[in-house]
């Protein structure tokens, strides 16, 4: 089953714990910067791998992270 995130760029304080857990490594550093002056986390996932397991979202201590998971 497939997932997808969307993490609010705004929210995001640039921890990076999310990019740590993602067992596909689907998360990585953005070059954008926020407005409090972070580099925020973004989503790559080209090849559609997420699970949707949630760890990434469980793990940011923001609660900037949202997963979707597609209805089986
Ligand atoms: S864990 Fe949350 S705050 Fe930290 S980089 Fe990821 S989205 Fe941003
Ligand atoms: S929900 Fe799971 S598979 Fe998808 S990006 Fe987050 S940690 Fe990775």
């Amino acid at each position: 089953m497939g997932g997808k995130i969307v993490i609010d760029r705004e929210l995001c304080k640039g921890c990076h714990l999310c990019i740590t857990v993602c067992p596909f490594h689907l998360l990585q550093v953005s070059n954008e910067i926020n407005s409090k002056g972070y580099h925020p986390a973004k989503f790559v996932d080209p090849e559609g791998k997420c699970t949707g397991c949630t760890l990434c979202a469980l793990m940011c201590p923001e609660i900037a992270i949202e997963v979707y998971k597609e209805k089986s």
